[in-house]
């Protein structure tokens, strides 16, 4: 590598005061977008301080989405934000959790890693963290490494992180700065935006060591002039570094947001780094997208048939969150204005009356999920949207729920089942993988199912061929099951076709019928939803939103 090409090291770590969930992983994705724009390269790590040693052991209600990277591992919804608002893939390195790191340094101990000292949680966990920063920086080549800290400072879990922080910063104190994404209530009674709650938060950063760099104030309005400079003088961050980030319509218009604050030239300046000359906007391309975000005036509706929401709608839209972003991209693209409604499998089981409302939809989707509550309620709606030739998207249990329908009512397979569900069942034309089998038997559940990018080869002339315009793909999977061989032909006999299979031919990748039957019947074994980039929409859901519009009444 060239001498002026070398990483310049710099490390952004982002935390949260107040209280969470108030943006704080799509500001850290923001930040590495405004710092990318001014042609930099980025990437950006998540800690979440739980014990899980990854997302995948929680349920999608407690959790929200578990985002799958490409090389196998079950992340949190930030990583899939990054991934998006970056552009890159992120590997497992940079996600980590309590667990994750415990786990590494017993795994070390045993080993004589530590070559007969004594280990302890000072100064060995945050060594591990710092090392895994630092491997992330290195694999990215990274001139800036945006570390998105889970949780609120001065929760107890959050410690051990912090202390890391310190550390880095101690042995490097140019190359590293933190921000504090903090939130400024504005009480109903009192009317006045207040800013003592992140004065606190400051306070407490400051007794783990920690002296932030930036504040980006979170509210529902702007900060305004008076308040930018209480929050500096009582937080000892220079004015222009407290950066007002109100509420937006779009999460997209985050970073360009920021960069009215004039943030990424603060950072830059913060980090001793001298801005690259640039004859074109970085941001060009995405401030297009922007303005495609909101001037689509002609709508493409959508239905989702899902179960993670219990606990509300506010709920659903975390668990399907790359789901519901892929539909957007599409839908921006195609010059439409996406219309996502959120409606329950269960109430299809009960109410038969209700299928009729799906003619109000151009289309319809169902993503991934487990278990068997809903499911009849889904296989109605599958046959229902089969029947009306309403487009359908089926997404690994959507698609594999597809080939039940079909086998139930077109093979007239009674019970035709998956595994997963009736073990019993005479026809298991989803059955368990053979790789899955000892896990299940053994209990082995965390991180075990067949998971990351693998390839498939698509048949020419099928609506999957068509929409990819190549044979050969790579998508990011999550499951144990499969469609059963032993049914394929027959399936196929009656009509499915099994357009996408692995290279080795024994599994089958995407189903569908073709566009004489219906104008778009389709699920794919895998997640499509996690390549899908704002800039870059996914060309099965785009296929998909094309056929929804064309059903336009
Ligand atoms: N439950 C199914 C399986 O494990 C589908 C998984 C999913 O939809 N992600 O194969």
């Amino acid at each position: 590598m060239k001498k002026d090409n070398k990483p310049l090291n710099k490390y952004i770590f982002v935390v949260g005061g107040v209280m969470s969930s108030v943006g704080k992983g799509i500001a850290a994705a923001s930040v590495g977008k405004i710092l990318q724009a001014k042609g930099y390269r980025v990437t950006a790590l998540k800690i979440d301080p739980y014990i899980n040693v990854d997302a995948g052991t929680m349920n999608p209600t407690e959790h929200g989405e578990v985002f799958v990277t490409k090389d196998g591992d079950e992340t949190d919804q930030d990583i899939g934000n990054y991934e998006r608002f970056l552009d890159i893939d992120i590997t497992k390195i940079n996600y980590m959790t309590t667990g994750r790191v415990y786990l590494s340094v017993i795994e070390k101990e045993r080993s004589m890693y530590y070559k007969g000292k004594c280990v302890e949680v000072v100064p060995h966990v945050p060594f591990e963290i710092i090392d895994r920063i630092n491997t992330a920086a290195k694999n990215a080549q990274a001139d800036f490494t945006i570390v998105e800290i889970g949780g609120t400072v001065g929760e107890y879990q959050s410690m051990l992180f912090l202390e890391a922080v310190r550390m880095l910063k101690t042995k490097n104190p140019k190359d590293v700065i933190t921000m504090m994404v903090s939130y400024l209530p504005i009480p109903s009674k009192v009317g006045e935006m207040k800013t003592k709650p992140t004065q606190y938060a400051v306070r407490t950063l400051n007794s783990a060591g920690i002296f932030p760099n930036f504040l980006l104030c979170r509210a529902e309005r702007s900060l305004d002039e008076v308040r930018k400079e209480k929050l500096a003088l009582s937080c000892n961050i220079s004015v222009e570094n407290i950066i007002s980030a109100p509420d937006v319509d779009s999460i997209y218009d985050i970073p360009l947001n920021f960069e009215k604050e004039g943030l990424s030239s603060a950072i830059l300046k913060e980090l001793g780094v001298k801005e690259k000359k640039q004859n074109k906007d970085g941001l060009l391309e995405w401030k297009n997208f922007v303005k495609k975000t909101k001037s689509n005036t002609k709508q493409v509706k959508i239905a989702i048939i899902g179960k993670y929401f219990e606990t509300g709608d506010f709920v659903l839209a975390d668990s399907y969150l790359s789901v519901i972003e892929a539909l957007k991209y599409s839908a921006y693209a195609t010059g439409r204005h996406p219309v996502l409604t959120w409606m329950n499998a269960l109430d299809f089981e009960s109410n038969p009356k209700k299928l009729e409302d799906l003619k109000k939809y151009d289309g319809v989707l169902i993503p991934g999920g487990f278990g068997s509550r809903g499911i009849e309620g889904k296989l109605n709606v599958i046959e229902y949207v089969r029947k009306n030739k309403i487009p359908y998207f089926g997404i690994c249990y959507g698609m594999q729920l597809m080939v039940i329908e079909y086998a139930r009512n077109i093979l007239k397979l009674e019970g035709a089942n998956t595994r997963e569900i009736d073990p019993k069942s005479k026809h298991l034309v989803v059955d368990v993988m053979e790789s899955q089998k000892e896990n299940i038997e053994k209990g082995k559940y965390g991180g075990s199912m067949r998971l990351g990018a693998y390839d498939a080869k698509l048949k020419k002339g099928s609506i999957a061929y068509t929409a990819y315009g190549q044979e050969n793909i790579s998508e990011r999977h999550r499951h144990r099951y499969e469609v059963n061989n032993e049914y394929v032909e027959r399936l196929e006999n009656a009509g499915l076709i099994f357009s996408g299979k692995s290279p080795s031919g024994d599994l089958c990748e995407i189903a569908e019928l073709p566009k004489k039957e219906h104008p778009f019947f389709l699920g794919a074994q895998f997640h499509p939803e996690f390549l899908a980039r704002p800039l870059r929409p996914h060309p099965l859901f785009t296929s998909f939103i094309q056929a929804s519009i064309k059903n336009q009444k």
